[in-house]
């Protein structure tokens, strides 16, 4: 299997070579030459498997440089109980994704698929912890080492951190702004006390993160001395490992792949949903892929209009859905590059355009760029909205009608999903993360504290490990520096 970039200038590469890297030399995001299939007896065959046997199924497809025996002790080792169900006991480790049945009467079928069981309680320990197998294994077999720098705001650094602790060849280094996160969040990621982690808080908010990583990585021979690397959400791997779980949703909420589901995602960067799109191009019987957005609504306004408007920071919201408040999607590319049908020419016209105008127009109106959007349907794609007060309202309606807490960002996707729910087919909502995290929401919707799983219950009284810094990228570097030793 053979990669390319979207914007059609780089050389091929494989699934190794692309794996520890982001962007495409060219500008542009990695996708496979063309999607690998699944036929209905692979499907059949594969409606009996583990999560792990499942994952390596698909990532086989992916991965094909990869030894087969190599990626299946990968995923044996990831995907278990031990790392997944930690959070609550009486679940199947088997299925480590397991389904929950919200409601069921009148053809109407709504269900809700639990992808936060992972250590940090965010669905991006699904992705993240492959990712952190993989890049061990790599690395060894090169005899290399890779320096992870990044900012966060919370839940990719905390998935980062718990995917790579301990991991030979590794060292993290992870920028949050000082102060600014909640003491749930905080104390997850400031109380690990692996000599690999490095947290950084640095006296400023989120943008000076950003900018003190922007300009280190600009930096190209201190970048290269230094061995940098990052895991953002264009990170190929980790829309792979995403790819996994759709096909473990179908496959436990259906008994024959006549059968259709839809999904139901609560989306900011595209990440999660691209990788349901990918699924359903290989073959997975998706009725519709329903994009959720908060108050930050760049993409339900593109799949309801065809207009790609990206926001500028005093547009773009702090919401109580945090982890969806973004003013471009940058996996996004990914989809347009499929929409026009792999032409990376007006790729790369489009995406000049939002670097200059701010974004483009597929409407096909007068004067649009494309008339692209009479093809989004055929794709699967529908949209909706969700603002705070539909976040208390379902989060309250979620416990009356069904008895369970959700959070913020699932509560969204629940919101959205009840607005585009079909007879007949059944209607998957991808639960993003568990409600202790967010529990300022939940206190404010249900005048209660949110439960803790088990282990979490005194997380912030644990010492904490952390470094304060001001923001001077002198200072940040002579730190990496001093402590990579190179
Ligand atoms: C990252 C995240 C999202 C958004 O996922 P994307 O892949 O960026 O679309 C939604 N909810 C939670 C809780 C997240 O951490």
């Amino acid at each position: 299997m053979q990669y390319v970039s979207t914007r059609g200038h780089a050389a091929q590469q494989n699934f190794s070579e692309i794996l520890l890297g982001g962007l495409a030399p060219d500008g542009g995001l990695y996708l496979p030459q063309e999607y690998p299939q699944v036929t209905p007896d692979e499907m059949n065959s594969w409606r009996t498997l583990s999560y792990a046997e499942l994952a390596l199924e698909v990532l086989k497809k992916f991965a094909t440089d990869i030894p087969v025996a190599d990626l299946k002790a990968i995923t044996d080792k990831t995907y278990i109980g031990e790392v997944y169900c930690n959070v609550r006991a009486e679940q199947d480790a088997f299925q480590i994704t397991p389904l929950r049945v919200l409601e069921d009467r009148n053809g109407r079928k709504l269900i809700l698929q639990a992808l936060s069981n992972g250590p940090t309680l965010a669905f991006k320990d699904m992705a993240m912890q492959l990712l952190g197998n993989l890049f061990e294994y790599t690395l060894a077999k090169h005899n290399a080492e890779l320096n992870i720098f990044g900012a966060t705001s919370g839940d990719t650094g905390s998935a980062a951190e718990y995917a790579m602790r301990g991991k030979k060849g590794i060292r993290v280094f992870m920028l949050s702004p000082h102060k600014k996160m909640s003491a749930f969040q905080t104390a997850q990621m400031f109380s690990l006390q692996d000599p690999n982690i490095f947290n950084i808080a640095v006296e400023g908010v989120f943008d000076d993160c950003q900018d003190m990583v922007k300009a280190v990585s600009n930096d190209l021979a201190f970048k290269s001395r230094q061995k940098i690397g990052t895991v953002n959400s264009i990170n190929w791997a980790r829309v792979v490992a995403q790819v996994v779980y759709y096909f473990r949703g179908y496959l436990s909420a259906t008994t024959s792949n006549e059968q259709k589901v839809s999904f139901t995602v609560p989306s900011g960067n595209f990440g999660n949903i691209c990788a349901g799109h990918i699924a359903r191009m290989m073959g997975l019987p998706i009725e519709k892929l329903v994009v959720a957005t908060n108050e930050n609504d760049v993409l339900d306004e593109f799949f309801r209009t065809g207009v790609y408007r990206v926001r500028k920071s005093a547009e773009t919201w702090h919401t109580t859905s945090p982890s969806m408040d973004i003013s471009k999607a940058s996996n996004f590319e990914r989809f347009i590059y499929d929409l026009l049908d792999g032409d990376a020419e007006r790729v790369v016209a489009l995406f000049k355009k939002v670097e200059t105008a701010g974004g483009f127009d597929l409407s096909g109106q007068p004067g649009s760029d494309g008339d692209e959007f009479r093809k989004i349907a055929k794709f699967g794609f529908e949209s909706g909205k969700s603002v705070h007060a539909d976040r208390l309202k379902t989060i309250r309606l979620v416990e009356k009608n069904y008895g369970i807490t959700v959070d913020t960002h699932t509560a969204d996707g629940i919101k959205v999903a009840l607005e585009h729910i079909e007879q007949g087919i059944p209607m998957i909502v991808l639960e993003t993360a568990l409600p202790a995290k967010f529990n300022e929401t939940i206190q404010e919707a249900l005048g209660r504290d949110a439960e803790r799983p088990a282990g979490f219950e005194n997380i912030e009284a644990l010492p904490q490990r952390f470094e304060v810094m001001s923001v001077d990228v002198e200072k940040m570097k002579a730190f990496i520096a001093v402590n990579t030793g190179l």
